[in-house]
């Protein structure tokens, strides 16, 4: 099939790309020049792994193009997708200004049938708001369809998550439109959902806060955990081999971050709010992963004392492993409580280092782990990259001013930090 995406971040290049293995041709538009510039150059703006590899493979194939425009893009293509971000407008609710934007320039392009599939996260009732959008703006009387098929994709294994997902939901209102998305997604051979728009919408919203209420769930076990001298770990095992509950998302740590939970969670209790439901569960959720770095940072304190002029190393800035994420990375939210208590921080971050160094001005950036820890009062483990599960932790120990280890994702055993000599603390776990 010939198919657009607009917008072409994390999403959208990852969407693009796999496509265009599946053998279909694809155009990923975006309206940032420099970026589609560069994608031509085979400059690609994000890590994520095996990304670059797939992009340059289908280039090469003549499959996956890059543009800034959209009417080339509507014109040469059945189905377009549209994957611009929906961010938080401030207020909590979903900011669809690129949503609208898009289906504008779509509708200004349209000349015979079109697909018209929602790929981003939005509220309930938005592809409503596209189909009226794309009437009220196209020149004559069109003919086209519009569809919901969110992603559920992570960062940092996206790639696979695309190729072999859990599920595949697409919200349909037409025949036509149905056949489209079950012929496209044929080849990946997954279990296809097929509901209407408000359900695929309210599909992809609800699955989102559902995690965010697992981990803030575990979370709030923690808490407890950590009073009577409980070992979270084995509380998430115990629970998490229940095939009812499942162990994926009961990690107990510094809570979600990143940039679809907390934005789609606030989306999610906006719109609830507007249709006339007060979802208090979720209002929750959100308070207890807020609390979460403020038990950080009284662990902290339970050590240090006082934290006015101390140093802190903070191994792991994006937001979860295999990512140079850090749009909402809980990490950063740790810095800046950190820094307004006069700390002075120094940080390593394996793929984040170059996003990281644009937004934290006044950190110290350092080459590797063994660099951020020199000299510290305290080390904090902030992201579960697997590459700080293997570090010399003797050699840490030394480079420390003090061999205090605040281990946000519980990636050590406290005994055997304990036994090398470590102040050792973790999330609901401590070493006895
Ligand atoms: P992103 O910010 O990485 O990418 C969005 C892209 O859209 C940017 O490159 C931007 O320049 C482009 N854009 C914005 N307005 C445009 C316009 N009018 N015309 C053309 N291009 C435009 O965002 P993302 O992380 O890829 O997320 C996109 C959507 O997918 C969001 O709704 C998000 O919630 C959802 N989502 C994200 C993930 C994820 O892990 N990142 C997973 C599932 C769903």
């Amino acid at each position: 099939m010939n198919i657009a995406i607009v917008g072409s971040g994390y999403v959208g290049l990852v969407t693009g790309a796999c496509l265009a293995r599946l053998g279909n041709k694809v155009i990923c538009v975006d309206n940032n020049q420099k970026k589609i510039l560069g994608l031509r150059k085979g400059i690609v703006p994000i890590y994520e792994p095996g990304l670059k590899e797939l992009i340059k493979d289908n280039v090469k194939r003549k499959r996956l193009f890059f543009s800034s425009s959209i009417k080339e893009a509507v014109g040469k293509s059945e189905v377009i997708f549209i994957a611009v971000g929906t961010p938080d407008s401030g207020s909590g609710e979903a900011d669809l200004t690129g949503i609208e934007k898009v289906s504008c320039d779509i509708a200004s392009n349209l000349k015979g049938y079109r697909l018209i599939v929602e790929k981003s996260t939005v509220p309930v009732e938005t592809g409503d708001w596209v189909k009226r959008t794309i009437s009220a703006y196209a020149k004559n009387k069109q003919n086209f369809d519009v569809a919901s098929n969110p992603e559920f994709l992570r960062e940092g294994s996206a790639i696979s998550d695309f190729l072999q997902p859990d599920r595949i939901v697409i919200g349909v209102e037409s025949d036509k439109a149905r056949d489209i998305l079950l012929k496209l997604y044929k080849p990946l051979n997954a279990p296809i959902v097929v509901t209407n728009i408000k359900s695929a919408e309210l599909i992809k919203h609800a699955s989102n806060a559902f995690l965010a209420t697992k981990i803030s769930f575990i979370n709030a076990v923690s808490r407890i955990c950590d009073t009577v001298g409980a070992d979270i770990k084995e509380v998430e095992r115990g629970m998490g081999l229940d095939k009812r509950i499942g162990k994926d998302f009961l990690n107990a740590g510094l809570g979600y971050g990143g940039s679809c939970f907390p934005k789609d969670l606030d989306a999610f209790v906006s719109i609830a709010d507007k249709l006339g439901y007060d979802f208090r569960l979720l209002k929750e959720v959100k308070r207890i992963n807020e609390h979460q770095k403020e038990v950080v940072i009284a662990k902290i304190k339970d050590s240090l004392w006082i934290i006015k002029g101390k140093t802190i190393g903070i191994l792991g800035l994006a937001f979860k492993p295999n990512t140079d994420d850090i749009r909402n990375a809980p990490a950063l939210d740790l810095i800046k409580s950190l820094q307004n208590e006069g700390a002075y921080i120094k940080a390593f971050d394996p793929k984040s280092l170059k996003k990281s160094k644009a937004l934290l001005k006044s950190i110290k950036l350092c080459k590797d782990p063994y660099e951020a820890v020199s000299g510290c009062d305290c080390l904090l483990i902030a992201t579960d990259w697997d590459e700080f599960k293997k570090l010399d932790l003797m050699k840490i120990k030394k480079l420390l001013n003090r061999p205090f280890l605040v281990d946000c994702r519980n990636i050590y055993d406290p005994k055997k930090m304990l036994k090398l000599g470590f102040n050792y603390v973790g999330i609901g776990r401590r070493a006895v």
